[in-house]
């Protein structure tokens, strides 16, 4: 028999497992983090706080087989993702736990061994959070982050100019085809590397922080937006909060090497999974045309491809080229909770 988390409570969690996440260097002399009523942080003056959450829930985001060291990982990432799109710097964070009694305890410390790494990684402090019972027997996680951006440097997305070119970093719809083969929606009898791959950016979003700054410290972005809920939809998102319209070029929408393999295979009848599937976690970016060379060559300072896609229009709404050419458009736009 495996000891459960109710065999260490919530003290010996937060002590054992939590606390080693709260690392110095993003407290100062006079902050706090774990331990009291409420995480005190200071903001430097010339600093705005962005904030963001996300709640992974099991059965609805993840299944009860799923690796819970990618599981922390990804709640942090998701979050990240959000962070990066505003242009900022991740700092602290909160994590939220709803947790059977009977997880087994080796479960809570894989979900921390990959917090942790992730934290190492991104230079993240856990600065408090909770932990309660979850009577429903599923688990949930929720994180939320804090980052900091310069006083009113912020990357919008309701601040698009007509006449933008419009950019995604990486490739499009590997998340989606990776969960689709995951439940055997697809049956590839392709390579397992390609399956392996596609599964991978599924469990494990990879946020363009580096590329963000960077751009917006050179102040290279009109607006920008992560891809969560699919391109189409979060296309749209940022084109109806700018007020204006896009013109999307299928065809130029950036797949990788695995997707490409089972386009080729399948076809149009994959497109809206490709382009609507959603839990990219790129970055769709508005830049005026002149930046566009800059904006490449801060890309390959990242190693991040960036792609043009389409260009922002006065007419509101997306309007669907192929080979220049208009093209209807998709019946299935996204990804929507309710
Ligand atoms: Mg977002």
């Amino acid at each position: 028999m495996h000891d459960t988390i109710a065999s260490l409570g919530e003290f010996g969690l937060i002590r054992e497992l939590f606390l080693p996440l709260q690392f110095g260097e993003g407290l100062g002399e006079f902050d706090c983090g774990i331990g009291d009523d409420a995480a005190v942080l200071t903001i430097p003056r010339t600093q705005q706080l962005l904030t963001t959450v996300d709640t992974l829930v099991e059965g609805i985001h993840f299944g009860s087989d799923a690796d819970p060291f990618l599981l922390g990982q990804k709640a942090l990432r998701v979050n990240l993702a959000d962070i990066a799109a505003m242009g900022g710097v991740p700092h602290w964070y909160l994590l939220s736990l709803a947790l059977p009694a009977s997880t087994p305890l080796f479960w809570a410390r894989r979900l921390a061994e990959g917090l942790a790494e992730d934290g190492q990684r991104y230079r993240l402090s856990l600065v408090g959070g909770d932990t309660v019972a979850s009577r429903s027997g599923s688990i949930t996680i929720t994180i939320t982050l804090f980052g900091l951006v310069g006083q009113q440097r912020a990357v919008l997305r309701s601040t698009a100019q007509l006449g933008d070119r419009l950019l995604v970093s990486g490739s499009i719809g590997d998340s989606a085809l990776g969960l689709a083969c995951r439940l055997g929606r697809i049956v590839s009898p392709q390579q397992q590397d390609d399956i392996d791959y596609l599964t991978r950016r599924h469990d494990l979003p990879e946020p363009r922080l580096e590329l963000a700054q960077m751009l917006q410290d050179s102040s290279l972005l009109h607006a920008a937006i992560d891809i969560s809920d699919g391109l189409i939809a979060d296309l749209g998102h940022l084109c109806n909060q700018s007020r204006l319209g896009a013109q999307l070029h299928v065809d130029h929408i950036p797949l990788s090497a695995a997707a490409k393999r089972l386009y080729e295979r399948d076809g149009s009848a994959l497109e809206p999974l490709l382009w609507s599937g959603g839990e990219d976690y790129e970055l769709l970016l508005s830049v005026s045309p002149g930046a566009l060379e800059m904006v490449g060559h801060a890309a390959q300072r990242c190693q991040v491809t960036v792609t043009d896609i389409g260009v922002v229009v006065q007419d509101p709404g997306i309007a669907y080229y192929r080979a220049g050419q208009p093209m209807a458009p998709l019946s299935h736009t996204g990804w929507t909770h309710f």
